[in-house]
């Protein structure tokens, strides 16, 4: 056999491979034909959780459509996403949280900013005309008992039908997981603050 006469047998095959692949996903594609409102949890120690939660921000605001944000730890302000998002026609943005237990050291109040960020959260969570709420770091509430999981799932199950909700944090609890649509948990394999490098602009915030 030529080179040549090779080379066209292994593209035949090649043809015949992608043809079934393609065969096999065009099938996936058309059996997938709902339109609803989803949730997706995106945990995990790794890092990718909120910066994924407003890439789909950017991406509902492509579609000329309403995201609001609410960022329940978050103490810093100037972070690159606020700066940018908060600035979008269609963006709500609320800051409802004061930092990390470990900065803030006073529980009462950290208890108190979670249930005023969450009342703003709900009103979010009942308006139709918002096609996207981000409930960024929530699971940290929950986990630390600032809000009850009788407080919480309830207002995101009987959201309007096509509002789409995302839940960011490490460590989501089995009901949230369970309440989700599409959960995924980012590994953590590396992260480059373990070899001394401090947050990057840009990057980390
Ligand atoms: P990002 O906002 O970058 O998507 P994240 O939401 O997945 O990160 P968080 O646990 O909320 O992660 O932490 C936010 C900050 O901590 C970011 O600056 C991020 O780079 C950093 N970070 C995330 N994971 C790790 C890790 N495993 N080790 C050290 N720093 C991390
Ligand atoms: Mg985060």
């Amino acid at each position: 056999m030529s080179g040549c006469e090779e080379l066209s047998e292994k593209e035949r095959r090649h043809k015949e491979r992608t043809r079934k692949h393609k065969a096999v996903v065009d099938a996936k594609i058309a059996a997938a034909t709902i339109d609803k409102g989803l949730v997706l949890v995106l945990t995990g120690n790794g890092k990718g959780k909120s910066s994924s939660a407003f890439g789909m921000v950017a991406r509902m605001l492509g579609y000329g459509r309403t995201a609001a944000v609410f960022q329940f730890i978050k103490g810093k302000e100037d972070v690159g996403e606020r700066a940018f998002l908060s600035r979008q026609a269609g963006v709500i943005w609320e800051n409802c949280g004061e930092g990390f237990t470990w900065e803030t050291q006073d529980l009462r109040r950290d208890i108190a900013t979670a249930r005023a960020g969450w009342k703003k959260a709900r009103q979010a969570l009942a308006d139709p005309s918002i096609s996207l709420v981000v409930l960024d770091e929530l699971t940290y509430l929950v986990n630390y008992r600032y809000l009850s999981l009788d407080e919480v799932l309830p207002p995101i199950r009987d959201r309007p039908e096509m509002q789409h909700v995302v839940i960011t944090g490490r460590a989501a609890h089995a009901d949230l997981i369970d309440l989700a649509d599409t959960v995924s948990a980012i590994r953590d394999e590396k992260h480059a603050f373990r070899a001394g490098v401090r947050a990057q602009q840009g990057i980390d915030l």
